[in-house]
């Protein structure tokens, strides 16, 4: 299927700015006892939107395909170059915002719950969401519990409900930009978002990204968070970060990031 409109302003004006042919979907690799179905290839076309400026996929795939029907691959604990990422991460978000043990934590997108793990360990409540049940059961084993769905306003209360709070820190890294219904990942953030409490977003084409929240903002007309329930804001991105994880685009949610997505 093509996505007719902007997958953010909902605008008609499209326009194709590479091609580059037929592609199978990353991180899905055909197990040997189904060799015989192939790959499945889609178009992977880009396109620009001409109001918002956001960059898109053209085709719009099955989540269930990339994260149910096959395992999927990926692991964020899968070297130790990438262990040691996410530890210094946990470390520097848990510094940065001063969590405490009993604190709860949401990681959106948690994969094999090595991250999630780690804030477990530092004596928080903590749970995963992430749509892949292979993924889910790796975390599982660990002792990470994971609500095995892709993120959007019909988690919420299931959130709440296992951790017993709306949490303290939601991390969601590398997940914001691969989701479908970006405006229905804002909304879920928004409801779990208490006073206080932080987001921190790892988009790596997070400027492009940045662009299109203000863009949200501008193109809906509905109620701003009121200052005494407006989110902390606890990073942006630096130049002069010095540990890899701040190379990439971290930004932390900052009251107009969702003053507009209410509906
Ligand atoms: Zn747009």
């Amino acid at each position: 299927m093509f996505r007719k409109q902007c997958l953010s302003c909902k605008s008609p004006d499209l326009r194709e700015i590479v091609n580059l042919g037929m592609h199978p979907m990353a991180d899905t690799f055909i197990p040997a006892d189904r060799l015989d179905e192939g790959d499945r290839v889609y178009p992977l076309i880009c396109d620009l939107c001409g109001q918002c400026g956001q960059v898109q996929l053209r085709t719009v795939t099955n989540p269930a395909e990339r994260y149910s029907e096959f395992d999927y691959s990926y692991t964020s604990s899968n070297s130790k170059t990438s262990q040691n990422h996410w530890l210094e991460f946990a470390a520097s978000v848990a510094g940065m915002i001063g969590l405490q043990r009993g604190d709860a934590v949401l990681e959106i997108g948690s994969n094999d719950g090595f991250l999630t793990e780690q804030f477990q360990k530092s004596g928080c409540r903590c749970l995963g969401v992430d749509p892949s049940p292979a993924m889910a059961r790796l975390a599982d084993g660990r002792g990470v519990n994971t609500l095995v769905s892709l993120f959007g306003p019909a988690c919420v209360s299931q959130v709440e409900k296992t951790l017993g709070q709306k949490p303290r820190l939601i991390a969601a890294n590398n997940v914001f930009n691969h989701s479908n219904e970006p405006l229905e990942f804002a909304l879920g953030v928004k409801a779990l978002l208490a006073p206080g409490a932080s987001l921190f977003l790892n988009c790596p084409i997070g400027c492009n990204r940045w662009r299109n929240v203000n863009s949200i903002k501008s193109t809906t007309s509905t109620s701003a968070i009121s200052p005494s329930n407006t989110p902390s804001i606890s990073s942006s991105p630096s130049a002069s970060a010095s540990t890899t994880w701040k190379r990439w685009t971290i930004t932390a949610v900052r009251s107009v990031f969702l003053s507009g997505t209410s509906r």
